[in-house]
């Protein structure tokens, strides 16, 4: 489809601002910089609008005195999402050009490291609330969390193409938008939109660190790949020459690949998913890597369980599981699951081998993580020397306290 055509059909986000008040302790956590504001805390409200009709908060104290400026959504219960606060700013592909350009300034190390794959918009952590933009060579997938950014879209697109121009973009909606179709105005999760090229990309390879992977943003998993493990990705490849690897929950086999450049002697790949097995086989071969890689498609912690009853052991051993805390309530059971993780991941590393754990769990707080793993070794009988504790890489900067996800421990068993 051609894309200005149907850009140029979407609503334009009303004229008329919203105008709100907030509580005091909502109020204070909007001057730290916190980027949303929730339903429950606002106070008065001018007039009730549409998802992306710009909301202006004004000071509680001092009779209109600007605050922030932000996105409305009153489908969420977070209300506002914050666009720019202190200075107040009109809102249009002139500001999206500028937050944009600083976007991509950030990345810009990447490509000069031969990675044309990253992710270019992390969301609030990027100034942009509620979008997350990925780049795969030509290739643009823009995932929307909220249907507040609709109205603002043909501004957005305007921008990205002066800033980033891609071949073609590919639309994903969080699973909660792809139900809220009277604001959806014929946008579908998975339709890619022609901006350069008028044929549809069939098979979507892109860069990373000089190797070759494939994504396939439509049914893969995030937009495609997990673009966040890029760095310990790297770091692996530094410690599998002549290892045996284990990759646990491999996905499309991003940690399999490194080690095999690496010099790994071989490589195990373990997830439930088959189809993400299948594209870790043909990863490999995109770059014509040849050392013995095998696939088991199967519950990891099964397949643990089952390789340390045949006292199967690994130099190198890699777990990176789902997130599995969503909410408040998981994190003890998340933490549980990390605790038997280590356990079943020590009990196939053999002594003196490392072990690389990580969580995409935001609600885990790191040192706990890093805490959890050391006592769960202990309990194991191995004491575990630390070799690094990562965090996130360039283009997943952390903005704000949720923003921050992902932790990674490097130890020696
Ligand atoms: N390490 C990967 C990303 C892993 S994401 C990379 O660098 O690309 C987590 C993976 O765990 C997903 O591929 C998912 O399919 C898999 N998974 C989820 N539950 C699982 C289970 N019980 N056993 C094995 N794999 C699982």
């Amino acid at each position: 489809m051609d894309f200005n055509t149907f850009l140029s059909q979407l609503p334009a986000p009303s004229a008329k601002r919203i105008a709100l008040r907030i509580s005091p302790p909502a109020e204070r956590a909007l001057r730290q910089g916190h980027p949303w504001v929730f339903d429950q805390s606002i106070t008065e409200q001018s007039h009730t609008g549409a998802p992306g009709d710009l909301a202006v908060i004004f000071d509680d104290a001092h009779a209109r005195r600007f605050l922030a400026i932000g996105l409305y959504d009153p489908t969420s219960p977070i209300r506002v999402r914050i666009l720019q606060s202190r200075e107040p700013a009109t809102i249009n592909a002139d500001w999206f050009q500028n937050k944009l350009a600083s976007a991509a300034r950030v990345r810009a190390p990447l490509e000069e490291k031969n990675t044309n794959g990253y992710r270019l918009v992390h969301g609030e952590n990027d100034g942009l609330p509620g979008l997350v933009l990925d780049r795969y060579a030509d290739i643009l997938v823009l995932k929307l969390y909220t249907p507040a950014w609709i109205p603002h879209l043909k501004d957005f697109c305007d921008a990205l193409a002066q800033v980033s121009p891609a071949s073609h973009l590919i639309l994903r909606l969080n699973r909660s938008l792809q139900k809220q179709t009277e604001f959806l105005h014929g946008l579908s999760d998975g339709m890619t939109l022609s901006l350069l090229a008028s044929r549809p990309p069939n098979l979507i390879l892109f860069r990373e660190n000089g190797l070759i992977f494939e994504s396939d943003p439509i049914h893969g998993q995030k937009t495609g790949f997990f673009l966040d493990q890029r760095d310990n990705r790297a770091r692996v490849e530094k410690l599998s020459k002549g290892k045996s690897v284990l990759n646990v929950f491999s996905y499309t086999g991003g940690f399999s690949v490194y080690a095999a450049r690496g010099g790994a002697g071989e490589v195990l790949s373990v997830d439930i998913s088959a189809p993400a097995l299948e594209a870790a086989l043909r990863n490999m071969a995109h770059n014509e890597l040849t050392i013995p890689h095998e696939t088991i498609a199967e519950d990891a912690f099964e397949v643990l369980a089952r390789m340390a009853s045949e006292k199967l052991l690994f130099d190198l051993v890699i777990l990176d599981p789902p997130m599995f805390a969503q909410s408040e309530k998981q994190i003890a059971s998340a933490l549980s699951a990390y605790r038997r993780l280590t356990r079943l991941g020590l009990g196939v590393l053999r002594q003196g081998g490392t072990l690389v754990q990580a969580s995409c769990s935001s609600r885990v707080d790191a040192d706990v993580f890093f805490e959890t793993i050391h006592q769960s070794a202990k309990e194991a009988g191995r004491k575990l020397t630390e070799i690094e504790r990562t965090g996130h890489a360039l283009d997943h900067p952390i903005g704000f306290k949720e923003g921050a996800y992902l932790k990674c421990l490097f130890a020696r068993a």
